[in-house]
């Protein structure tokens, strides 16, 4: 019998995150301040634990992870990685495909890897709260099920579109005990004056970031926690890639083509970050990340420096960016609707050491729905675009003939997402290109730096 599931013990979990800035050809882009001067770790002090500035700035290799980390990882990790057979089968493809899933763990995403780490970071530096941002509501759920987990009161902001769309992921985060409010909301100075501007403003995931943010700050008992695109974030996830290196040993196999969705970058980050080692030992491997065409930031953002919230209270970073007062069109794949993207991928992807592409509303859809009748699982609308870019390779094989190995991150499960697919299903999704005019009248909006 050809094998579906190839599973790690739990003793397998790594025993530590790998860091990429170690194998990258040139040191990472400094964040800047408002001065235009690279920050210092002080500048991050208000809002996040010593310890994880630490990991934002570290340069060695390989960084521990504590054992009570990895004694709640046991909950989930290992996730299994999958043989595609019966996709494979279904597109009568040569190509081999395999999937990593992320979805089992309890929040149904690879978010709570990273939520995890920094709520035991947090707790281990005396702090209370955590003030944090949602948008399609994954990464509340991760907080708020970490901060239940080491005794944190978790208060989340969430998009007001997704607050009103997904009503049990908020219901899922109070389950975990977790505090929610819809964003813009009363409860900050950014969220009061954009309710003044327009009192029916759906908000974003930049002004969520920026409520939470001046929350942080304006307590001492509180702290801040993202849930992408910083570099300690990328670290953390990297248990995803460090586990299927040992699952495709097993298999006695190896990709030729990894992809992840990607929208601030975490979960290509990583699975495709120790991948990126061997590459930079002389592997042949192609790293990929899918993002939407209504949301291009890697295809056809500019590489600057910019903000990472609306209110331009973050520093600086040198990113891929559709301008920090981007309002992304209200696609259904609520995790990959940000206006810039992780610092360590954007620099990667610049030097052309990992490849980008963009595919459009309806056909990540399509293939959702064509995954879930092969494989079984209900892909999150997010991880259905690294799906359709993996098929899409697949046909090619078909076409040439050739037996690729190809390797995709499924980040999480659809379960909350069954609205989207109900839009599916009756057509009322379309696909939305973004407009090369907004995209020029960001670059009016860019900092000006240096
Ligand atoms: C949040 C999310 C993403 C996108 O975020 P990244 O930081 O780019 O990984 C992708 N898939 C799922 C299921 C998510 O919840």
């Amino acid at each position: 019998m050809q094998k579906t599931k190839i599973l790690l013990d739990e003793s397998e979990i790594p025993t530590h995150w790998y860091n990429v800035v170690a194998d990258m050809p040139n040191p990472p882009a400094p964040p800047l301040g408002p001065d235009g001067k690279p920050i210092g770790p002080d500048a991050l002090a208000a809002i996040f634990p010593t310890s994880l500035i630490e990991q934002e700035m570290a340069t060695q290799r390989w960084i521990p992870i504590p054992e009570k980390v990895r004694e709640i990882y046991q909950l989930w990790r290992p996730t299994p990685l999958f043989r595609a057979h019966r996709l494979e089968a279904a597109l009568g493809t040569p190509a081999k495909i395999y999937y990593k899933f992320e979805g089992i763990s309890p929040a149904g995403s690879h978010k709570a890897n990273t939520a995890v780490a920094q709520a035991y970071y947090n707790a281990e530096a005396g702090i209370k709260r955590i003030a944090t941002e949602t948008g399609a509501g994954q990464w509340g759920s991760s907080m708020a099920l970490a901060g239940q987990m080491f005794g944190i009161d978790v208060r989340v902001y969430m998009v007001k579109v997704s607050y009103h769309q997904k009503p049990y992921r908020r219901s899922m985060m109070q389950t975990w005990g977790a505090e929610v409010f819809a964003s813009p909301s009363e409860q900050t100075k950014v969220g009061r004056a954009a309710l003044a501007e327009n009192p029916d403003n759906p908000g974003s995931l930049g002004l969520a970031i920026s409520e939470a943010v001046e929350d942080a700050a304006s307590r001492a008992d509180t702290n801040y926690a993202l849930g992408s695109v910083l570099n300690h974030v990328l670290l953390h996830q990297t248990v995803i890639g460090l586990e299927a290196q040992k699952q495709f040993a097993i298999a006695g196999d190896y990709p030729d083509m990894i992809f992840a969705p990607c929208g601030g970058g975490s979960n290509f980050g990583g699975v495709a970050f120790p991948f990126f080692a061997d590459k930079a030992a002389g592997k042949n491997v192609r790293l990929v990340a899918v993002e939407p065409t209504s949301c291009p930031t890697l295809t056809r953002g500019h590489y600057a420096y910019d903000y990472g919230d609306t209110a331009m209270l973050t520093p600086m970073t040198l990113m891929y960016t559709l301008g920090h007062d981007f309002m992304p069109p209200s696609i259904h794949a609520g995790g990959l609707r940000y206006h810039g993207d992780s610092a360590l991928v954007s620099q990667l992807y610049h030097e052309k050491l990992l490849e980008a592409v963009a595919v459009p509303q309806l056909a990540t859809f399509e293939a959702g729905v064509r995954f879930a009748r092969a494989e079984g699982i209900i892909p999150a609308p997010e991880a259905s675009h690294a799906i359709a870019a993996c098929i899409d390779e697949a046909l090619r094989c078909k076409a040439s003939g050739e037996a690729k190995t190809l390797f995709i991150n499924l980040s999480g499960h659809g379960h909350f997402d069954m609205s989207a697919y109900d839009s599916y299903f009756s057509g009322k999704l379309e696909d939305c290109i973004y407009p090369e005019e907004a995209i020029q009248a960001a670059l009016a909006h860019l900092p000006k730096v240096g």
